[in-house]
């Protein structure tokens, strides 16, 4: 019983799409996911969602209602809370919440995560998530960390709410659409503070201080906020494949254009490996392509 064709990690976008795939193919599939309901980054998507086909959501959490309900129809294999303890790639076995499951092959989902700063304060006080209501934080001063697409995009959100929005950024080079630049820089109440580091985040309940570095001079000083908002970037969760699995200089996993990584029989999909689009439409894309390549490998083709 406790063996399968494909065992997915991840039930995110493109863990969801590769367990369809095993089904419309006729495999059977076994989705692994470690938190307690399945989505992945798709529940911290508080906008609505413009570019999957057919469906015009009013954020992550409403697509991804979508795929369960279209997971429960078909009544496919999927253990929620699954924590993934140990692996052994090449015999294609998973050790999940102490019990060893055996594959044919295996599919990695595991995402991706928001970086961190790593100062003190962040871990009690930042939030690591797009701005989304309730707001308690408006009319009043807050801050952006990153010189991104996510920082100048949050930034922008803030601002109407906000009575001041500092955008603070290590260096002048941004890497934010243009656009999104000239946005910012038009709007009267959101200050772009480059060359500039949050060192410590300073409050009892909720922040109340940022304390901040010149990251030319090292000189200090502090800046009143509400909120802070870390939005530099994201990092692939594959810690846990670390010694096993090709990977990258900055930690996602190599792939070629078939989803394959290092290890024959294990595919990777969506954010984990370095996203060239970071969206769900995306990920769910690769699961697609990773099944069709294990199912022709299992076949022998
Ligand atoms: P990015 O990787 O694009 O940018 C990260 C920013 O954070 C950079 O300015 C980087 O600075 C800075 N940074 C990184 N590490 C640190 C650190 N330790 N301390 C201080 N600053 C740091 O990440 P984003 O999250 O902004 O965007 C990720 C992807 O998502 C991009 O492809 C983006 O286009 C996409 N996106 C698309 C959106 C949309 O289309 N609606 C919305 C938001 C994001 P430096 O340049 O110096 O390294």
């Amino acid at each position: 019983m406790n063996s399968y064709d494909i065992i997915i990690i991840g039930g995110g976008p493109g863990g969801i799409s590769a367990l369809l795939w095993c089904h419309a193919l006729g495999l059977r599939g076994l989705l692994l996911e470690q938190a307690s309901e399945l989505g992945g980054q798709m529940l911290q998507m508080f906008h609505p969602v413009l570019d999957y086909p057919g469906l015009l959501p009013a954020d992550g959490r409403e697509l991804r209602d979508h795929f369960v309900q279209h997971l429960q129809q078909l009544q496919l294999e999927i253990r929620i809370a699954a924590q993934v303890q140990a692996l052994d790639l090449a015999a294609h076995r998973v050790c999940c919440n102490g019990e060893w499951l055996t594959a044919r092959a295996l599919v990695v989902a595991t995402g991706a995560r928001q970086r961190r700063l790593g100062i003190p304060g962040e871990t009690e006080f930042a939030f690591h998530e797009d701005p989304h209501p309730p707001m308690p934080y408006a009319n009043q001063p807050v801050c952006v960390v990153g010189g991104g697409d996510s920082a100048v995009q949050n930034s922008l959100l803030l601002a109407p709410v906000c009575s001041a929005v500092t955008l603070l950024h290590r260096s002048d080079h941004f890497r934010a659409r243009a656009e999104w630049l000239r946005a910012a820089e038009a709007t009267a109440n959101l200050t772009l503070l480059t060359h500039t580091a949050p060192l410590e985040l300073h409050g009892t309940n909720h922040v109340e201080r940022v304390l901040l570095a010149d990251t030319r001079t090292g000189a200090r000083r502090e800046l009143p906020a509400a909120a802070v908002f870390v939005r530099i970037g994201i990092t692939p969760n594959t810690e846990f494949l670390q010694g096993q699995l090709a990977l990258d200089e900055t930690g996602y996993i190599r792939v070629d254009a078939r989803q394959r990584t290092s290890v024959a029989g294990i595919c990777a999909v969506g954010d984990v490996c370095r996203p060239g689009c970071l969206s769900v439409v995306t990920a769910a894309g690769q699961g697609a392509v990773a099944v069709k390549t294990l199912a022709a490998q299992l076949a022998g083709r």
